[in-house]
């Protein structure tokens, strides 16, 4: 008996061996297991795994970007790893993905799409003169908050699909780099998420972006206004953040006069004090650019 399964055995290895050494005619399938620096042996009974791993990466040479790419699960690609008696094979984080992880790192999103996650300084459009105000600021931002001077935030107006998001976050991930936290809300949506929270994290969730170093309010203006957003979570944040001197961002379709009309007009109540109240912080926390151009979105 024990000299049937010797023999087996030593078929089923000779088998394995055998596909290992047809499937290294393909030199990319050569290259790619000796570039694991795995004992050769070793590798015999995944061949058909190896091939997947090649496959995948051979599609990831195309790719010029996290958000093209054309794998099941987007960003990782199937990799083996060395353990003592076997490889085992995970998904790990592409190349690409990589980067992108490392570069956002500092950055928290809340509801924000991938796209914006990916912006970059880099991939920023260039074509068009009304974003150059924008950039100046960015540098001028950049250098005084690596300083630590006291820096102003900015309250970026502008047409729908212009840009004012992309740009914002391609500077957040730019300070991500340099080790700078930063939080992305998008605003309806936090306020949404904060409403239903009220018997559970509330406080934490609150907390969290009201004392981020540095926050983007995004789309403020498109959240339907209520007595309570505005006074109980839109006022304490911008209180406590010009308290302690802690850059403030914002997008809008409105200009400031027109976000002043609508943060008064609270469910059917006109209260224009408290809206000027808000108004008047923001300018003192933020420079007023404006970017229109045309809808950048497909
Ligand atoms: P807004 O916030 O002004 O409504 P977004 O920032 O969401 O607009 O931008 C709309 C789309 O255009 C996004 O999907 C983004 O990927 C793309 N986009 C906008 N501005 C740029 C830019 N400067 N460089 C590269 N892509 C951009
Ligand atoms: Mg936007």
């Amino acid at each position: 008996m024990d000299n049937i399964n010797k023999f087996i055995n030593g078929k089923h290895h000779q088998d394995l061996k055998k596909a290992f050494i047809d499937a290294c005619s393909d030199k990319d399938f050569k290259n790619y297991v000796y570039s694991l620096g795995i004992e050769e042996e070793k590798l015999y009974k995944y061949t058909s795994l190896l091939q997947d791993c090649v496959k995948e990466r051979k599609v990831c040479k195309n790719c010029s970007s996290l958000l093209e790419c054309k794998h099941d699960v987007k960003g990782y690609v199937l990799t083996p790893e060395d353990k003592e008696y076997r490889v085992v094979f995970n998904y790990c984080p592409c190349s690409k993905n990589k980067e992108y992880l490392e570069n956002t790192k500092n950055v928290t999103y809340y509801q924000v799409s991938r796209e914006i996650k990916n912006a970059s300084f880099k991939d920023l459009y260039k074509d068009d003169k009304s974003r150059l105000p924008i950039i100046k600021y960015f540098k001028d931002f950049m250098s005084s908050y690596k300083n630590d001077e006291k820096t102003k935030g900015l309250f970026l107006t502008g047409s729908f699909g212009s840009g004012k998001t992309y740009m914002i976050s391609a500077l957040f991930n730019e300070l991500s780099k340099k080790g700078f936290k930063s939080t992305i809300v998008y605003y309806p949506e936090f306020l949404r998420n904060l409403k239903s929270s009220f018997n559970d994290d509330y406080e934490e969730k609150f907390n969290y972006v009201k004392t981020s170093p540095i926050l983007l309010i995004d789309d403020i203006g498109a959240e339907n206004c209520s007595g309570w957003n505005r006074d109980e979570v839109l006022s304490p944040i911008l209180q406590y953040r010009m308290e302690e001197h802690l850059p403030t961002f914002f997008t809008s379709n409105f200009n400031l006069e027109e976000l002043e009309d609508h943060l008064a007009n609270t469910s059917g109540t006109i209260d224009k004090v408290k809206a000027r109240r808000i108004i008047e912080r923001i300018k003192q926390q933020s420079e007023v650019l404006t970017l229109i151009t045309k809808n950048r979105r497909n």
